[in-house]
């Protein structure tokens, strides 16, 4: 008889030849427990996602209340299912005036797919521009708006009339023009090993997206949903996105993502020709319940209010000579080291001492640190010390 693991290896596609391996049972809050009832604390969410923790109990009751009543029932956009409705009444109210139109998909590519699109359409105009290190997702139009020749190599030719900027470099800025449908770009720079950018250059990003009529596309889709210490990171910078992208946490642990814009900018996709985006599954009924229950979840518990606490204790407990540096806002932190292979030996480390981390698609370097934001005090002080354990073991 073949093993799980053997039969995983034989028959599910791999995404690498060193896939991690582990077999997990279940998970629960801040925990995954493998099947020697092994527990892990998960430090990365699995990425970004379980913000409110794993099987978080409203979530759980929200699904299966829906699943009792119905799960699809038709291609997105031609019937009112109360929970796309509910989830969408809720998204809205948490948002900017203008962002009051959601279109709801599958994933976090299929949001920054449908952005792009609308973009054009409601422009006009042809170009794009992205940012160097970015990550919108692996589909042929995300991909076209990765910042990295390295995993684009081989799948062209992508979209045309694609442009790139470095992040948070203002002298750039003077590439957006008139001809530019949109700019997109992540309001904190995940994949790139969590970037923050400066307050100034995304007033002045958002002031020159103004000034030649170009759509700012914002990507939270991993900053999103509170992950940072606000709802959303635009609120850090005092801007807002003509067009949000959201998915990860934003479906309590549930697939589902939303390209949110004004009712005027999304009429595009609805006329000349019709049909303009169609999805058979995006805004799942299931999935919509599980996200409205996460983000009730997310407001009533006030998970954002002790994360920029949190922040402060991961950056205080994290010092050590081998580490050059933590990153980030919030609960999206990132703490380098000299190379590569010390990150991974460390990570390999923490694993198997019960804390799951990784490391980024842009920076190799540096490790990820994006615990559910449930973690409390206590579970910031046990992971610090499992990972300075970890740097002192190599170093
Ligand atoms: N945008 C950002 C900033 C992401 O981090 C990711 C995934 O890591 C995506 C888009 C793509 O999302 P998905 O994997 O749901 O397609």
């Amino acid at each position: 008889m073949p093993t799980l693991r053997q039969l995983f290896l034989s028959h599910n596609a791999q995404t690498t030849d060193f896939p991690l391996l582990l077999e997990f049972e279940r998970a629960e809050g801040l925990y995954m427990y493998d099947t020697n009832g092994k527990a892990y604390m998960d430090l990365i969410s699995g990425i970004g996602v379980s913000s409110i923790g794993h099987r978080h109990p409203r979530v759980v009751q929200a699904i299966k209340d829906q699943v009792d009543k119905y799960m699809h029932l038709m291609v997105y956009g031609e019937y009112v299912q109360t929970p796309q409705v509910r989830f969408a009444e809720k998204l809205v109210s948490i948002l900017p005036g203008h962002l009051q139109s959601v279109y709801f998909v599958n994933s976090g590519a299929e949001a920054a797919e449908g952005a792009l699109k609308l973009a054009k359409r409601h422009t006009g105009r042809s170009q794009i521009i992205a940012c160097h290190n970015s990550y919108h997702g692996s589909t042929h139009g995300a991909l076209s708006v990765m910042g990295s020749d390295e995993f684009k190599r081989g799948y062209g030719p992508l979209l045309p009339d694609v442009d790139f900027i470095q992040f948070d470099r203002l002298s750039d800025l003077q590439k957006i023009t008139d001809k530019t449908a949109c700019v997109i770009v992540e309001t904190i720079q995940g994949e790139a090993g969590i970037r923050v950018p400066e307050i100034q250059y995304m007033q002045a990003l958002r002031h020159k997206c103004d000034k030649t009529g170009t759509l700012l596309i914002l990507d939270e889709i991993q900053a999103g949903m509170g992950r940072t210490g606000k709802l959303f990171a635009f609120e850090h910078y005092g801007i807002e996105p003509d067009i949000l992208l959201l998915a990860k946490a934003l479906g309590g642990g549930m697939p589902i993502g939303a390209f949110i814009s004004s009712a005027e900018i999304m009429g595009a996709l609805k006329n000349d020709p019709i049909l303009g985006h169609i999805t058979t599954f995006g805004g799942h009924p299931v999935s919509c319940a599980a996200g409205l229950a996460a983000l009730e979840a997310l407001l009533e518990e006030n998970l954002t209010r002790q994360v920029a606490e949190k922040e402060h204790l991961f950056k205080e407990l994290l010092v050590h000579p081998a580490i050059k540096e933590v990153r980030g806002k919030g609960l999206m932190l990132a703490a380098e080291f000299e190379s590569f292979e010390l990150n991974k030996k460390i990570i390999d480390r923490c694993i198997e001492n019960g804390i799951i981390t990784d490391w980024f698609l842009h920076c190799s370097n540096s490790m990820r640190i994006a615990p559910p934001l449930i973690i409390t005090h206590a579970d910031i002080k046990k992971a610090c010390e499992i990972i300075i354990e970890a740097v002192e073991y190599y170093t």
